[in-house]
């Protein structure tokens, strides 16, 4: 039975981040997952959250966590693209356009207190510079020209790997089934019979959290099935003029759709596509196969509607003729912060609940899982103990 020091099970955003962050510092370090390919199909292999061509990536959010974290891995972005020749991220800019005044101060001063450069364009700014976007009077508008823009989860996911591997981590490419703390350290059991232990072990094992039964204790956490809407934009229109449209977190007045609008991308199918997702909890799956169902043709009509609806009123402009739907789930926890913290005797490290929050903070948050494995200085920004699992016992 092959043994590592620290083992990683769950290569997603946050587990690929560990094992970069546990590579830098010490060998012996390994992170288990199936590749996107593996998890292609009606089997049981578990899929992720990070299958796609685009998340917004941005420092501008009202909660200390999330604009620390997010300012610490955008800081380190390049250096990762440069060390691993991936490039996944699209400096387009960042919009937050908000009917509460009062979030949107909160927002504001945030993000200065993060390090990051906001400002707030007034309406004539706003129509020169953006005349696709459509605010109703009185939404405050917030605007990161730098620092934000779009990330390619695949793409970061895939830097990271190749980071912890260029630092000596082994990627084993499978799943867990069963993990048996012991006396001298953990035994995890994968799909294929085969066994492998480590003197400590993460869980990262995003959405399947909620049913996996893989940690010997239980954290609250929602799965929220979502439907994102993607519009098909010709080359012309995405490269011409929408080639400098910032991603935009909206929350309109009444009873319309808080939404997150990315800029097009290409996608692997080779067009374009602008996307729109809604924000906020949704639907949970009731278990892991309804999880597994989700992930391979989950669908809503209602909601997908409403998504092209919301982005007519905030991109009148846009033809919106042809489009298609994407499924995925986020992972809640009450506090929609992570949850980051020691078990069983520090043998095994939980870092779940990425809160649809995640992907463009991976860095960061891995480095705290890391810390905590490592016994090294606990990087912040925030206090530990507001990320521990005990928290909401
Ligand atoms: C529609 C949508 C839009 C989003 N938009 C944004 C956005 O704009 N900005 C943003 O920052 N975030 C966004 N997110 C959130 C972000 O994608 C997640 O927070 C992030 O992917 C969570 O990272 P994770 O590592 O916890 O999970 P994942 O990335 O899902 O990784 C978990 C990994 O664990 C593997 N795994 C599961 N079970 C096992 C097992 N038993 N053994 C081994 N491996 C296993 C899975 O296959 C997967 O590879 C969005 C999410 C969704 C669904």
């Amino acid at each position: 039975m092959k043994r590592y020091k620290f083992l990683v099970v769950g290569r997603g955003i946050m587990g690929s981040a560990a094992a970069m962050h546990l590579a830098e510092v010490s060998d012996g370090v390994a992170m288990l997952g199936p590749t996107e390919l593996m998890a292609d199909g009606s089997g049981p292999v578990p899929k992720a959250s990070h299958y796609d061509a685009g998340r917004v990536t941005r420092i501008a959010d009202p909660d200390p966590f999330w604009s620390g974290v997010a300012k610490r891995s955008i800081d380190r972005y390049r250096a990762l693209e440069d060390a691993t020749s991936e490039k996944f991220f699209n400096e387009a800019g960042f919009m937050w356009a908000d009917c509460d005044q009062r979030r949107a101060d909160a927002t504001f001063d945030m993000t200065q207190r993060a390090g990051g450069e906001v400002s707030r364009p007034d309406s004539a700014e706003l129509a020169s510079r953006f005349p696709y976007f459509h605010f109703e009077s009185g939404v405050s508008v917030l605007y990161q020209r730098g620092d934000g823009g779009t990330i390619n989860p695949r793409g970061y996911v895939s830097a990271m790997t190749k980071r912890a591997v260029q630092l000596g981590a082994e990627v084993i490419e499978g799943y867990a089934q069963n993990i048996a703390v012991r006396s001298d350290g953990v035994t995890v059991r994968l799909a294929d019979g085969e066994e492998v232990s480590a003197d400590r072990v993460m869980i990262a094992t995003g959405a399947y959290a909620a049913f996996d039964q893989l940690s010997p204790v239980k954290v609250p956490l929602k799965t929220n099935k979502h439907t994102v809407v993607l519009i098909e934009v010709p080359q012309e229109v995405a490269e011409g003029e929408l080639h400098d449209m910032p991603s935009l977190m909206s929350q309109p007045p009444g009873d319309r759709i808080g939404t997150y609008t990315l800029s097009p991308l290409r996608y692997p199918d080779g067009k374009f596509y602008l996307k729109i997702g809604i924000e906020g909890s949704r639907p949970a799956a009731n278990d892991l196969d309804a999880l597994n169902a989700w992930f391979r043709t989950g669908d809503d009509p209602t909601l997908n509607q409403q998504l092209i609806d919301e982005l007519r009123k905030l991109m009148p402009s846009l033809d919106v003729s042809s489009w298609k739907w994407l499924a995925c789930v986020t992972t809640d926890t009450p506090d929609r912060r992570p949850v980051i913290g020691l078990i069983e005797d520090g043998k095994i490290c939980l870092q779940l609940g990425g809160n649809g929050y995640s992907a463009k903070s991976g860095d960061a948050i891995g480095e705290l899982g890391a810390s905590l494995m490592l016994g090294s200085e606990w990087p912040g920004p925030i206090p530990a103990a507001e990320l521990a699992p005990d928290r909401f016992s």
